[in-house]
């Protein structure tokens, strides 16, 4: 489904907002300008991982101010959808394998509209079909609402129920999710060329700033970039992982988004031409 095959490209799976895109460098993006330079002179598969859908990316982050380059493929939705780029075409396979677990969203719904009315869904949930996110008030809710599906049979067996930024609410198939979707990735294309998953494993890099990007880490064999910005959540969970692990997962102190993400690139050689990065370090 994708463009390009990357058996043999290094992989750079990255979220995009605060990781990638650092809102505090608009309207100039120098920083990002500078990587997407070095990303345009070198040999990468690109996949952005992003809480935000893949026509939103489009729409906002590629047509908008901040010109990101257009990926090789888009997992959107906080890993509930995979999309071909610059098609945007869903990857049907991933959608047959999140219905696989029972979800179902008309359902879900309706159960949720029936128990909480004064729940407020999130914008552009429409043409998500495997996501349903809300807007609430407490922790109390997201208990509630984790209760009340469990009740009705929609259990952690079939559908996660991920309470964040202490209001969001985002209702997901139980196999979704930005590791999971970016395992799926690499697992189907490592079955295609007959070698271990662990063979691309070890050419990706993944990048983010906050609680949700260590599921994409946490991935055995690939390599991490959390950037000098990540919030507390990653920074918490990077703090208890092991020795063996923070040997693969960096974090770059004082190197904000793009900046971070270039060091890591460089670091582990997948970017060749560093001249330039290094001349803007001075
Ligand atoms: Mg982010």
């Amino acid at each position: 489904m994708t463009c390009r095959s990357f058996a043999d490209l290094p992989i750079l799976c990255s979220d995009l907002d605060n990781t990638l895109v650092d809102h505090s460098e608009a309207p100039e993006f120098t920083e990002l300008r500078r990587l997407q330079r070095l990303l345009g002179n070198s040999s990468i598969f690109l996949v952005y991982n992003s809480g935000r859908s893949a026509h939103d990316i489009v729409s906002d982050l590629i047509h908008g101010n901040a010109k990101l380059r257009m990926p090789d493929l888009f997992i959107g939705k906080v890993g509930t959808e995979i999309c071909s780029a610059p098609s945007l075409q869903p990857d049907t396979e991933w959608q047959n394998h999140l219905d696989s677990f029972g979800w179902n969203k008309e359902r879900i719904l309706g159960l949720l509209v029936d128990k909480f009315p004064t729940m407020e869904r999130q914008r552009d949930d429409q043409d998500a079909p495997h996501w349903l996110g809300f807007t609430i008030q407490d922790a109390a809710t997201a208990v509630a609402v984790r209760n009340a599906l469990k009740k009705e049979g929609f259990g952690e067996d079939r559908v996660h129920v991920i309470h964040s930024h202490g209001k969001l609410l985002d209702i997901v198939p139980a196999g979704a999710g930005k590791g999971n979707a970016l395992k799926f990735v690499l697992e189907r294309e490592a079955n295609r060329h007959g070698f271990a998953c662990s063979t691309l494993a070890q050419r990706t890099l993944c990048c983010g700033d906050s609680g949700n990007d260590c599921l994409m880490m946490a991935l055995d064999d690939v390599h991490g970039c959390v950037v000098g910005n990540a919030d507390s959540d990653l920074l918490s969970w990077l703090e208890m992982q092991t020795a063996s692990t923070k040997q693969r997962i960096i974090h770059y102190r004082g190197e904000r988004g793009p900046r971070a993400v270039a060091s890591a690139l460089i670091r582990l050689g997948f970017i060749e031409d560093y001249k330039e990065h290094m001349r803007a370090k001075i």
